[in-house]
């Protein structure tokens, strides 16, 4: 009855928090233990997301492990890594903190390989002497991962927007949003409550499942011109006036604006749109390359791959990459870096220091969020 009980809770979390994913939830910070874990138990560390906790939780079920959770100020690790929030100071606390030191005998973490491009693994070594590993992109892959001795299979590092996924980025953009007018139009325009949340969600379902990308050229114009012509065409079929007109075309023009608006990239596998495409690029340098293939390991988008007959990298698939700057905070040899072209770069150590990367809010940090003395 209790399991039952608890199931049930965690269902009811799991619908809340996906409705309403753009709030922080964050739980409680420090360590947990995952089943019986002993003094050579595998360390994972992840941040105080909520959702991320219990999903990680569900998915080590059966195994034993030591689970730190670091403070991301309850934002889940892909937003917080890039946002500044989940960062090298963030990890070194936490372990520090925890008291994991006095329970195990090695000192290796495991993060999640999201957090690669906010957690610089060399700066962790250097200030507590933890190795990291990043493990798999999905929690889900955790228990395969460690029975292959901490190994990823180079689909367990691809992100993707699932339609799982895609459908918890539309709920949690379209709910919050159709509650908000719900209860504007419920109260003072109650005859256009229906056109108007059907005009949400539509919006909300071209952005996340399988349209969005596939719209040519400006997408946010492209969408805000159909939206704009739904709604006109709309209020014109009616037989409505010209306020009801006009209204409809405000409204049409906010909610595209709003709902295809990129937070952090919506995910791991979409660039964010705000960024000229060609403004920055991923440039390799191959003589610095010396074959630690950290890159390969960090990297959501498998752009790189092991260059034949050389032990050195390339870039096999250039296109596909999101500007998130893991592989560049976590190169040993500082053979990544982003350049514009025109034989600007921003070289790996700026990168790191400010947290620099290309997918949404700049975390200017000259202190030591990032492990860098101030
Ligand atoms: S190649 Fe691009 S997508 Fe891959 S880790 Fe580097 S910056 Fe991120």
């Amino acid at each position: 009855m209790r399991a039952l009980v608890r199931r049930l809770i965690d269902l009811l979390l799991d619908i809340l928090q996906t409705v309403f994913r753009m709030l922080p939830w964050p739980t409680r910070t420090g360590l947990r233990a995952v089943g019986h874990p002993g003094p050579t138990s595998p360390v994972l560390v992840t941040g105080n997301y909520d959702l991320t906790v219990r999903r990680l939780l569900r998915a080590m079920r059966g195994q034993d492990a030591w689970l730190v959770v670091a403070p991301s100020q309850g934002v889940n690790v892909w937003c917080a890594a890039a946002g500044g929030h989940f960062g090298t100071h963030q990890v070194v606390t936490a372990i520090k903190t925890s008291g994991i030191e006095q329970r195990v005998q090695h000192r290796r973490a495991i993060l999640p390989q999201l957090a690669a491009t906010g957690v610089v693994a060399q700066d962790v070594a250097r200030r507590v002497g933890w190795r990291v590993a990043f493990g798999p992109v999905y929690a889900k892959d955790l228990p395969t991962f460690l029975a292959a001795e901490q190994q990823a299979s180079a689909e367990m590092r691809r992100a993707r927007f699932t339609l799982r996924e895609r459908f918890e980025m539309m709920t949690a953009w379209a709910a919050p949003t159709s509650f908000v007018l719900a209860v504007v139009f419920g109260l003072f325009a109650r005859a256009w409550l229906i056109p108007v949340l059907a005009l949400t969600w539509l919006l909300a379902a071209a952005v996340y499942l399988f349209v969005y990308e596939r719209i040519p050229g400006p997408r946010k114009l492209v969408l805000a011109v159909v939206a704009l012509a739904a709604a006109c065409g709309y209020v014109v079929s009616i037989g409505a006036g010209t306020p009801a007109l006009v209204g409809a075309a405000v409204m049409a023009l906010g909610l595209t604006w709003l709902l295809s608006f990129d937070f952090t990239g919506s995910s791991p596998d979409r660039a964010v749109d705000h960024f000229d495409e060609s403004a920055f690029q991923i440039g390799l340098d191959q003589d610095r390359c010396t074959g630690a293939f950290i890159c390969l390991q960090v990297c959501p988008e498998g752009v790189f791959q092991r260059a034949e007959h050389q032990k050195k990298v390339e870039l096999a698939h250039p296109d596909q990459c999101v500007r998130c700057a893991a592989c560049i905070v976590q190169c040993p040899k500082d053979a990544l870096y982003l350049h514009d072209g025109h034989g600007r770069r921003v070289e790996p150590d700026a990168i790191r220091r400010f947290n620099l990367n290309l997918l949404g809010r700049r975390a200017i940090d000259a202190g030591d969020s990032n492990g860098h003395d101030a």
